[in-house]
C-alpha cells in the first residue's frame, strides 16, 4: 500500500471546508501540473496534445487532455464536491436573552441532524466584492473571495438529558429552532462580517454577496486496532474527486479525450446551471469539438465510444446494523470499488458498462464488490443518470464503501482511495 495516499486525501480534504474550496485546491494542483486555465467567458483556443481546465460558479470543475492524435471517443470521470451542510442566511446574526449571539442557518442536504451537535464547528465559503480596478465603469466587474475563519468559532449544544429524559428514544430535529449554532455572548454582537471580512480581506461593507457554510473543525485520522480506518469530514464525495483527480493527472490520456469532471449540488438535485443537470459538461464537449474543427456527426460518433465513470461513494456493511445491507451484495471497507446497480436506475451501471468497468479493474488488479439496496429501502440516487439526461453515453456508478454517510465525520478504509486511483489511472491510460 502506498501510506502516501491517505495522507494526501487528508490534505486535501483539509483543504476543502467547501465546494469552492476542493475546486480551488484541484485548480492549484492542475496548475501545478501544466494545465491551462479556461474562461468560460473568453474565446478557448485549444490545441491537440494541450492540457486544459474550466471551472463554473467556482464550485464545479472540468479537466481535459486532449490526445497528440484525433481521437475516436472520451472518457470521463465525474464526482461531486459538495457535502451537506448548513448554510448561513442573510441578516443571521439573532440575539437571544440578552445574552447570547446565535447564528441563523438553514440545511444544505440530507445531513445527518445529531452528530452536529457539542463539537467545535467554523465558517467558510465565498464573498463577492467589486473589481476597485472597474470603479466608474458603466459595467463592474465583481470578484470571489475565498473565506474560511480557520478557528473553533462556534457550537450547536445539546439540551441536557435533565430537560429531555427521552433524548436517547428517538428525537426528532426542528432544522429552525434545534440547529442555530451559537456564536457568542453579547459582545459579538454585530461582529459576524466583521470576522468574514477580515478573513477575506476586505472591509465589511465591501461585502455585497455571500456563500457562506458550516464546517466540522475535527481534523481528519486513521485509526483502528490496525490503523485500518480513515475518518473525516466530507469524505462523500471529496474521496472520489480525490482519487479521480489523481488518477487522471498520472493516466497516459494518449487515445480518447479524457475528462476530469467534478460537479457541485449534487446534495440539493444537481439543478443548478453548475449541477450535473446542467449543460456545463456538454457545453465543454461542444467547444472543445468545435474548437479542433469535429462537426456534429464527429460529436455523436465520440459519444457513442466513450465511458463515464459516475463516482460518489457507497454505503458499506454497518456492523451494528448488517441487516440493512442487501443479502447478497455486501460491501466492506478496505475491499475495494464499489459497483452500483438498480432496477430502477437511480443507478445507471448496465450489464454492458458494469462489464467495462470490471474489465478496468481486472487490468488493475484492484478488487470490485457490489452494492444493491435492499428491496424494500428506497436509498439514494446520483449524479450518473442526471448527468446523462444532457449528455447520454455508457455510464457506469461506482463508489468507495464508507459508513455515517452524510454525517459531518464518515468512515472508509484506508486502502480504498488508493484503489480508485489505481483504476482511475487505467481508466485513463
Ligand atoms: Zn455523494
Amino acid at each position: 500500500m502506498n501510506h502516501r495516499i491517505p495522507e494526501e486525501l487528508i490534505e486535501f480534504i483539509k483543504e476543502s471546508p467547501t465546494a469552492f474550496h476542493a475546486v480551488s485546491a484541484m485548480a492549484a494542483r492542475l496548475t501545478e501540473s501544466g494545465f491551462i486555465r479556461l474562461e468560460e467567458g473568453m474565446h478557448w483556443n485549444l490545441k491537440q496534445g494541450g492540457s486544459y481546465y474550466v471551472t463554473r460558479n467556482d464550485s464545479s470543475l472540468i479537466a481535459f487532455t486532449i490526445p497528440e492524435h484525433p481521437f475516436q471517443g472520451m472518457r470521463i470521470m465525474a464526482s461531486h464536491s459538495d457535502s451537506p451542510s448548513f448554510k448561513i442566511k442573510e441578516n443571521p446574526e439573532m440575539e437571544s436573552e440578552g445574552h447570547y449571539i446565535r447564528l441563523n442557518v438553514e440545511r444544505y442536504g440530507g445531513m445527518l441532524f445529531a452528530p452536529w451537535f457539542d463539537r467545535p464547528l467554523s465558517v467558510a465559503g465565498r464573498v463577492i466584492v467589486k473589481d476597485p480596478s472597474t470603479d466608474g465603469k458603466p459595467s463592474a466587474c465583481f470578484l470571489s473571495k475565498l473565506v474560511n475563519i480557520d478557528r473553533d468559532l462556534l457550537m450547536i449544544p445539546n439540551l441536557a438529558i435533565h430537560m429531555d429524559r427521552d433524548a436517547n428514544n428517538g428525537h426528532k430535529y426542528n432544522a429552525q429552532k434545534d440547529m442555530l449554532p451559537l456564536y457568542g455572548d453579547l459582545t459579538a454582537k454585530n461582529t459576524f462580517f466583521q470576522t468574514i471580512a477580515e478573513a477575506a480581506n476586505v472591509t465589511e461593507d465591501e461585502i455585497l454577496g455571500h456563500d457562506l457554510f458550516l464546517y466540522n473543525r475535527q481534523e481528519p485520522c486513521i485509526w483502528g486496532a490496525s490503523r485500518e480506518f480513515l475518518s473525516a469530514p466530507r469524505l462523500d464525495d471529496l474521496q472520489c474527486a480525490f482519487a479521480s483527480l489523481k488518477g487522471f493527472l498520472s493516466g497516459a490520456k494518449e487515445d480518447y479525450l479524457a475528462l476530469h469532471c467534478v460537479f457541485d449540488n449534487e446534495e440539493v438535485g444537481s439543478g443548478t446551471k453548475q449541477g450535473a443537470a446542467s449543460t456545463f459538461l456538454k457545453d465543454t464537449l461542444t467547444r472543445i469539438h468545435r474548437n479542433l474543427g469535429y462537426n456534429e456527426e464527429d460529436f455523436l460518433v465520440h459519444l457513442a465510444n466513450s465511458l463515464m465513470v459516475s463516482a460518489d461513494n457507497a454505503h458499506a456493511v454497518h456492523p451494528n446494523h448488517t441487516d440493512m445491507a442487501d443479502p447478497t451484495n455486501r460491501p466492506y471497507l478496505n475491499n475495494g470499488i464499489v459497483i452500483k446497480f438498480n432496477a430502477n436506475q437511480k443507478y445507471c451501471t448496465d450489464a454492458v458498462s458494469a462489464a467495462m468497468f470490471r474489465d478496468i479493474c481486472n487490468q488493475a488488479d484492484v478488487p470490485v464488490q457490489t452494492f444493491t439496496n435492499r428491496s424494500d429501502i428506497a436509498g439514494g440516487s446520483t449524479l450518473g443518470n442526471i448527468s446523462n439526461t444532457q449528455v447520454a453515453l455508457n455510464t457506469v456508478d461506482i463508489g468507495l464503501p464508507q459508513l455515517a454517510m452524510h454525517s459531518p465525520y464518515e468512515t472508509a478504509g484506508v486502502k480504498d482511495t488508493e484503489y480508485l486511483v489505481q483504476a482511475a489511472q487505467e481508466f485513463f491510460n
